[in-house]
């Protein structure tokens, strides 16, 4: 299969120019046709058509292509499922907001972390989404909206952190003024926790929002819905959100999402409140989504605000995520797992 040129960061275009014997500035020539959307070399006007051709024979600028939608009839979210050039099938998410659109994209086909409450990760993990897969994402879904999408998650099908260099790619080609332009405080990255890749992020000293998906305050519960804390468990995973807080002066945001009888406590949510306290933070609270067969169930009103009351008397800003996208399963990777049966 031919590679996406939309994979490569300008640098790494340039290395490929210069190595058809082409001058350096061609590779911000084909840079910018890409994030205008071109399909196909030949609208490249600016090109020499040999040069052209020659791209052509080993390169591709194909699109991931819209499998399903679902527009959501109570709130507007839609929801994508989008097919891959070898015909795997990846999720990303519409919502609209006050402020604009925000669109969560996949960063893996499946997910090898193993979360307990999660749909993404049931049939395991395929693969690593390219860069340019990412960024098809929201060049896709903003096509089709006929709209500017100002926001985006990570927090799709997928660790990201577990394909660290493709997203960093993706990073570097959504917020350069010649990709699509969208700014790194518009950006929020979630991750399952893996340590040593927080730290690697903070070196990187960029601007995006880093999301910690917590789920449990303390080592015994959160190994039991979280493998990945058996890796990196609390207390290393909080030396390297320190570090990220510290090399980036920016807050962090961490998921806690309440599952009935599970993790949502009057004691629980002391636990936390304990653990992140002196910290640079802001707490999202999800009541779980249900995934079929993982047996677990929200936790209810009452104790949603009684766990956010604790936090906020603690002096920790602590907000419910808004559920969005009910009547179409928005959450999550039901969808994909729907479609190849794997829920
Ligand atoms: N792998 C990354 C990003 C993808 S998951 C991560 O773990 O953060 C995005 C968020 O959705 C995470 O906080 C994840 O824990 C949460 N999530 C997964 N399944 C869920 C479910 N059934 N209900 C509520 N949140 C869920």
């Amino acid at each position: 299969m031919k590679t996406n040129l939309k994979d490569y960061t300008i640098q790494e275009l340039a290395e490929i120019t210069t190595g058809f014997g082409e001058p350096k500035f061609r590779a911000k020539q084909i840079f910018e046709w890409l994030y205008r959307g071109v399909r196909s070399f030949d609208e490249m006007t600016n090109l020499p058509k040999a040069f052209r051709e020659r791209l052509n024979e080993k390169f591709s600028v194909s699109r991931v292509k819209i499998a399903k939608k679902f527009v959501s009839s109570i709130d507007e979210t839609r929801r994508y499922l989008l097919q891959l050039d070898d015909d795997n099938y990846i999720e990303s998410v519409l919502m609209k907001y006050h402020h604009g659109y925000t669109i969560c994209v996949s960063t893996q086909v499946g997910c090898a972390m193993g979360c307990a409450f999660c749909a993404s990760t049931r049939g395991g993990k395929v693969r690593n989404l390219t860069a340019g897969e990412i960024i098809d994402q929201v060049m896709t879904v903003g096509e089709d909206l006929g709209d500017r999408i100002s926001n985006i998650v990570l927090m799709g099908m997928g660790e990201p952190l577990d394909n660290f260099d493709n997203v960093m790619r993706f990073l570097e080609n959504v917020n350069s003024p010649h990709g699509l332009s969208v700014g790194q405080r518009h950006i929020t990255l979630s991750t399952c926790g893996l340590a040593d890749r927080i730290y690697e992020l903070a070196d990187r000293q960029l601007q995006i929002t880093l999301s910690v998906s917590l789920h449990a305050p303390n080592d015994e519960k959160r190994s039991d819905i979280m493998p990945v804390n058996r890796r990196y468990n609390i207390e290393k995973l909080m030396a390297a959100c320190r570090y990220y807080i510290e090399k980036t002066n920016r807050r962090i945001s961490f998921e806690y999402t309440l599952i009935s009888g599970v993790n949502d406590t009057e004691t629980e949510a002391r636990e936390l409140l304990k653990l992140i306290s002196p910290m640079l933070c802001h707490v999202n609270l999800i009541p779980v989504n249900r995934v079929r067969e993982t047996g677990f169930s929200a936790s209810g009103a009452a104790a949603v605000e009684r766990f956010r009351g604790i936090l906020e008397k603690g002096g920790i800003s602590a907000t419910v995520r808004r559920e969005m996208g009910a009547d179409i399963s928005a959450a999550c990777g039901q969808l994909r797992a729907a479609a190849e049966n794997l829920a």
